[in-house]
Order: C-alpha cells, then structure tokens, then sequence
C-alpha cells in the first residue's frame, strides 16, 4: 500500500487552490481538493466576476444618459433587478462548471465537503474519513469580518448582496474600502439613495491621494453622502422591516439594506492546523515564508488565507509557483512588486508602483506629472466630470515609479502600463512613444 493517498491533497478549491491543483497534476503529482461551499471560490462565486456584472449592469444607466447628447432616443428605458441578479447566478453556475472541468480534466479528485489538517501529513474530510498526504496546502480564503455593534446580524455582507430580492431604495454602506466603494456605486448608478459610514476620514485610505479626492468629488456629485469618522454604533429594525442605523453622530439614517464591508479576515477557524504545529498570526492568517512553506514542512499555504495581497491574481501565481516549487522541479517565489490593482467604483480608478507619498519616502527627490482632462466620451455627460492621471518619477533615474489614473477604462489602460512600469521604463521612454490619437491613454504618453 503506498505511504500517501495523495501527493497534495488541496483545502480549498478557489482561485489559488484549483491553480495549484491543476499545475500540481500537469507535473504529474496525485492530487485532491476539497471545497465546502462552491468550487470556483471568492472571486468567482462571490466576488470579482459577479461584482463585475454588476458594475457594467449599473453603468447602463450612465451610458443611457449620455446617448441622447449622442443623437438617440431611448423610451422606455426600465431597469429589472431581478433579471439582472438571475443573469448573475446563472453566469457564476456557468464558471462555477468550467472550473470542476478544469479539475477533472486534470484528473484531480474533489470531495464536496469540508476538510481539515488531522496532522501534517492527514486530512479528515466531513464525513469522517482520514486521508493520507504527502503535502497540505492550505487554501481557504478569507471570510468578511463585521465590526461588533449591537443589530449587526441585520447588516449583510458582499457575500449576501448578490442574492437580495429587490433592488433597495436605501443603502448604508459601512467602510469605505474597495468593496463599499465598488457596491456604493453600483448601488447610486443604479438609482438607490446610498449613504456611506466609516470609521476614520478617508476612503481608500493606501491609495494616490489625488486619485481618492477626485473619486470621493465625483461621487458626491453623483449623489452619494459620506459620514466620516462616524462608525455605525447600532442598528435596529423598524416596524415596516426597515432598518434605522445609529452613527455617533448626526440623525439616524433609515435603510433598507445595510452593507458591510470592512475587511475580510483568513478563514482559519476550526482548521485544525494545531495538530501540525502551525500557530496562526495575529489576523487568524497561516504564516508562510516566500515559497508558501509553513513551519511544518508538509504544510503550505496560499492566496487570501496567508493575509499578504488580497487579489485574485496573486492568490493564482502563488499557488502556481507553489506547485512548480513542489512537483515540477522549479522552486519558484512571488514578486510583490508592481501589483497593478484597481477599484471598480464609478468612475474606477487603478495604479500601480508607488504613491507620491511612497516615493519622496523611499527615493527622495522625485518629479510628479499630472494630466486633469475632460474624457471625450464625457461630452455630452451633464456631470463634467473629469479624468486625472498621475506619473511618479524618480529625479535620479528618470524611472517611472508609479502611475495612478482615474477616469473611464482606467483599468483596463493600467494593466498595460504596468508592463511599462514594471519593466523598469524611464518617463523619457514613455515620451518617446508616439501618442495613440484621439484616446485617453494618449496622456499617459503626452505629460511634460
Ligand atoms: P478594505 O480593507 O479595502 O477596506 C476596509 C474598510 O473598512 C476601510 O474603509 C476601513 O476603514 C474600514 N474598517 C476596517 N475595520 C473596521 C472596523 N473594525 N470598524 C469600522 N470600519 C472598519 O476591505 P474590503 O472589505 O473593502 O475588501 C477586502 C479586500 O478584498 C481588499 O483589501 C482587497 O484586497 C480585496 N478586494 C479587491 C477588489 C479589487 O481588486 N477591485 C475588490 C474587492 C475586494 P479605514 O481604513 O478608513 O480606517
């Protein structure tokens, strides 16, 4: 009888644990995963591609609103939220497919059930059965956190908004993170009356400081109301079913669904890992070093569950490198380095490199190019809003260290300039480059 069952036996079947299964088995490892809830995890079932839905759903709206400038009548425009939030489940269903096809044309073996770490080379599956494997990697993600105030059981979380019955006419949004500033605006788009709450004065506290006061006018423009260093301190419901939200100060805002988005912390609880000696961080995170080793030699750990970089596309290198490092003879780390993101709020916003404040710290002197323009596409918008883009660069080398843009498509603009950006390429070099004319992504090329 072989000494293992499996040569990895995955916890988790999300973003990095269906990569690092379907690498591992290309490299000819045995290979299990279990998952408790839906293959495909976080960013497919529940976050990334349904808020992506979203998002373009919502910006419907603004594009209606533009096209009569544009010479076009639209009648009886009407909006169906249930329509659009069965689309949704319906196009999760479908990836949800596409990733267990993945996984069996992998001749990985999945077990629809929770697992945990029994001990550092065993799994006990739910229905009691223990498994035998040569390495564990641990692959669970994180699970939204909420803040402890009385009422918050009536508060949902971006793991229930995409199931809600009805289009809510009032929202209070508590955090102004990357997902309270994603849904506030799905949500004003839409045409819901969204009041956002947070604890300190600031949204997207971390990101280029010009960029968050522009998205932050912008949407005040749009409707949105903001209470700053005002936390929720209770919620309570109301006869009608509505919900009344008490901050620390100012009137109580009545909602009819309050969404909370402050954090999402490692899902670690009840995982077992004591029995392999792995001690959890402070945030319920499994420390890793750079290859994903734990201090148990068995026992890896990759994506959301380590608490380094929250994204998706992080979570997939270092479950691919993982699997490289462990079965394909390639011991490979991640680069945290250059990691474009973006914020999916209307109008999105995305960067990649340093903030200006990052570089004077790092680099001391530096040299700041800005473009403030007025998006072509915006013409006939009544709302005038206005782009802005950002280059940091380093007074010594030339390089570019940082690109921050806010305005229409700007993440899909930054995932190419983050190339340029990444490669080390100097604002000499940027302007070397011929402007792609009339576009938005010519200003990258055109600041002096
Ligand atoms: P974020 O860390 O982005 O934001 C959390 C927000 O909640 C902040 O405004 C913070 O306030 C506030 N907050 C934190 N703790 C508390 C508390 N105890 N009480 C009251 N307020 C609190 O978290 P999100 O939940 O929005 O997103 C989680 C992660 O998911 C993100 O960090 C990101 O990595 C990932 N994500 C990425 C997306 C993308 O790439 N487009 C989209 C969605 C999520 P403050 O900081 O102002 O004090």
């Amino acid at each position: 009888m072989a000494e293992f069952d499996y040569d990895l036996f995955v916890i988790g079947a999300g973003s990095g644990g269906v990569r690092a299964s379907r690498i591992a088995a290309s490299h000819g490892a045995r290979v299990a995963v279990a998952e408790e809830y839906r293959i495909g995890g976080t960013c497919v079932i529940r976050g990334c591609v349904p808020k992506k839905l979203l998002v373009y759903a919502s910006q419907f709206a603004e594009e209606l609103g533009h096209a009569s400038g544009y010479g076009w009548t639209v009648e009886g425009a009407r909006f169906d939220w249930g329509a659009l939030r069965d689309f949704v489940a319906s196009d999760v269903d479908r990836l949800e497919r596409a990733y267990t096809s993945t996984l069996d044309n992998n001749k990985v073996e999945h077990f629809a059930e929770r697992a945990t770490v029994a001990g550092p080379n065993r799994v006990r599956l739910g229905s009691g059965r223990e498994i035998r494997a040569r390495h564990i990697l641990i692959a669970v993600g994180a699970w939204p956190v909420k803040p402890d105030f009385p009422g918050n059981e009536l508060c949902i979380t971006s793991n229930e908004v995409f199931h809600l019955p009805e289009l809510p006419k009032r929202v209070v949004v508590q955090g102004a993170g990357y997902i309270a500033m994603e849904f506030a605006g799905v949500f004003n788009a839409l045409g819901s009356q969204v009041t956002v709450v947070n604890r300190s004065d600031a949204i997207l506290r971390g990101y280029e400081e010009a960029l968050r006061e522009r998205l932050l006018a912008i949407t005040q423009a749009r409707g949105i109301e903001y209470r700053f260093g005002n936390p929720i301190q209770r919620v309570k419901q109301q006869a009608d079913g509505s919900l009344l939200v008490h901050t620390a100060t100012g009137a109580p805002l009545e909602a009819d669904v309050v969404l909370v988005a402050t954090g999402r912390r490692p899902k670690t609880d009840g995982l077992g890992l004591e029995n392999a000696g792995v001690a959890l961080g402070a945030n319920g995170e499994v420390p890793v070093d750079a290859y994903g080793a734990t201090i148990c030699p068995s026992i890896h750990a990759v994506g959301d569950v380590t608490d380094r970089v929250q994204l998706t596309p992080v979570a997939i290198r270092e479950g691919h490198a993982l699997a490289d490092t462990l079965f394909g003879g390639k011991p490979r780390t991640t680069a945290y380095d250059h990691i474009p993101s973006a914020v999916f709020s209307q109008p999105p916003l995305a960067g990649v490199g340093l903030t200006e404040a990052q570089a004077r710290a790092e680099h001391g002197e530096i040299k700041v190019y800005t473009s403030d323009f007025r998006p072509m596409k915006n013409l006939f918008s009544p709302k005038a809003e206005r782009g802005f883009y950002k280059l940091v660069v380093d007074g010594a080398t030339d390089r570019v260290l940082g690109v921050h843009m806010i305005g229409p498509e700007a993440p899909e603009i930054l995932q190419a300039v983050a190339i340029a950006v990444k490669a080390g390429l100097t604002k000499a070099q940027f302007d070397e480059t011929i402007a792609l004319h009339p576009s938005m992504a010519e200003e990258l090329v055109l600041m002096r």
